[in-house]
């Protein structure tokens, strides 16, 4: 599978540059993880949008569903015949966002729970509740065909949960809102906490997500190069970064 980042910035777009999303593919299919302000514009860089096959949402905080309404515009508008449905997977602890996944002939919404493993095309996907203010889930998502995994941890301050979920993936997307010196955060991770779970969890790669304005990112991929040493290798989150798992 191919993990390509359309977005990367924390809570606004920056620098023509805009806040989480990527899309994930394995074969002819693709899944689109959240979808940040500004990433719109670079999701059709990759993909015609009428080829999505599905949506998956972490939580309905604005920059990771920004740009959800105008692809549900793009698609209503440009709808070829016999276009099949986008499904939107979502969580429905808040209605007014779970219920504008589904748009008459365009979207329907699919509910996931916490304690569900939900199959999505080729991918299997599990999910952890994180500590967030408002109802927000990781997720640990398989490629069946190859038992590969990736965890995204969405938005979250440190949990133990989390040693257990990342375990062992091949990749992990990981919140890095914060440099070293703000652990325990009631939001975010910091940067420390991201490379420490990476060596516990023996994840070959993370790259460091939902970035801060405003701060020296040499200086956090420094602080997360430091922990990790040569047990792991931190990449900084650009537009366009695509890897494959
Ligand atoms: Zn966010
Ligand atoms: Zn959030």
């Amino acid at each position: 599978m191919k993990l390509t980042v359309l977005g990367y910035w924390g809570a606004y777009p920056w620098n023509d540059e805009g806040t989480s999303s990527y899309l994930l593919t394995s074969d002819e299919f693709s899944l689109l993880i959240d979808a940040g302000s500004g990433t719109f514009n670079q999701l059709r860089k990759h993909i015609d949008p009428l080829a999505l096959d599905a949506v998956i949402l972490s939580h309905y905080h604005h920059d990771h569903i920004a740009d959800l309404g105008v692809l549900q515009f793009y698609r209503q508008l440009n709808q070829e015949e016999a276009q099949p449905i986008l499904p939107i997977y979502g969580h429905t602890e808040h209605d007014f966002y779970y219920s504008a996944l589904t748009m008459t002939n365009v979207s329907q919404g699919h509910a996931y729970y916490e304690q569900d493993t939900i199959e999505v095309g080729p991918f299997s996907i599990k999910f952890l509740r994180t500590k967030h203010p408002v109802p927000c889930f990781a997720m640990r998502i398989t490629e069946q065909s190859t038992g590969k995994s990736l965890v995204y941890t969405a938005d979250s301050g440190w949990l133990d949960a989390f040693d257990d979920f990342v375990l062992d993936t091949d990749l992990l997307i990981a919140d890095s809102y914060f440099l070293s010196g703000t652990e325990n955060h009631p939001v975010h991770f910091s940067v420390k906490e991201v490379a420490e779970m990476t060596v516990r969890g023996n994840i070959p790669t993370v790259v460091l997500s939902h970035l801060k304005q405003r701060i020296d990112l040499n200086q956090l991929l420094e602080e997360a190069q430091a922990i990790t040493q040569d047990k792991a290798t931190p990449i900084l989150a650009t537009t366009g970064l695509t890897i494959t798992i």
